[in-house]
């Protein structure tokens, strides 16, 4: 960033907006008997550090259209994001207010692939790609969710809860084809710094992963400590 684009925020980075903007805006009530938590210290969550870093370079972008800018980061940003964050089974779901921060969330277990299953396309892909646009930060999926998504989005989908993970994820069809389209619009949202993030989070992210991890999604049937148990049979209509 330039030194221009740089005095032209009015925060000077996230936990300047989180600490004299969201924390006295967006109030509510997140003490140990509410069903919304929060974490006092949510830097310690690589998943919140994502998400409000993403909300404050919206703010700062929204905040220049004095007309409808506030309300579109309020309703389209801010709301969703902090959903998200106080949700009981969200990122903050071990900490509280008085509990404090608890290190219990671990990231989504994984089994890695052999290595035929994603080689040699992804590869070619990564390594042909001249032009600016084939340049990803991930070489594949494969590398995107166990070097980022696995880390940032961490659940508690242990055997006793009602969400569930598939360590082998590149077994399900539909875990595959959802987690690369969710891979590729990361690769192309991390290129526009303002709202990128916060929409990739907010319209990629969080629909997939509610859909992957929901009790009845694909992975119904497997655990993070069972494993993997065999994809849901296709229905042949018989
Ligand atoms: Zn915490
Ligand atoms: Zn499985």
């Amino acid at each position: 960033m330039s030194e221009a684009q740089q005095s032209s925020t009015i925060y000077e980075n996230v936990v300047e907006f989180v600490e004299n903007y969201l924390s006295l805006v967006y109030r509510r009530r997140v003490s140990d008997v509410s069903d919304m938590v929060w974490c006092p210290e949510w830097w310690q969550h690589a998943e919140a550090v994502a998400r409000l870093d993403a909300l404050w370079r919206a703010w700062e972008y929204f905040r220049l259209d004095g007309a409808a800018g506030i309300s579109v980061w309020f309703l389209d940003h801010a709301d969703p994001h902090m959903f998200e964050l106080l949700d009981r089974h969200g990122p903050f779901t071990y900490c509280s207010v008085h509990g404090g921060h608890q290190d219990m969330l671990a990231p989504l277990p994984l089994k890695s692939p052999p290595p035929y299953l994603f080689g040699d396309p992804a590869v070619a892909d990564h390594e042909t790609g001249s032009d600016s646009a084939r340049v990803t930060i991930y070489r594949d999926v494969v590398e995107f969710v166990e070097d980022y998504l696995s880390l940032v989005y961490r659940r508690r989908v242990s055997d006793v809860s009602d969400l569930v993970w598939c360590p082998q994820w590149w077994m399900h069809a539909e875990a595959v084809v959802r987690l690369n389209a969710l891979w590729r619009a990361w690769e192309l949202y991390r290129l526009h710094p303002a709202t990128g993030l916060s929409i990739w989070f907010l319209d990629h992210a969080d629909t997939h992963m509610t859909r992957l991890i929901d009790q009845r999604g694909p992975f119904e049937y497997c655990g993070t400590e069972k494993g993997h148990q065999g994809a849901l049979p296709v229905d042949d209509g018989a």
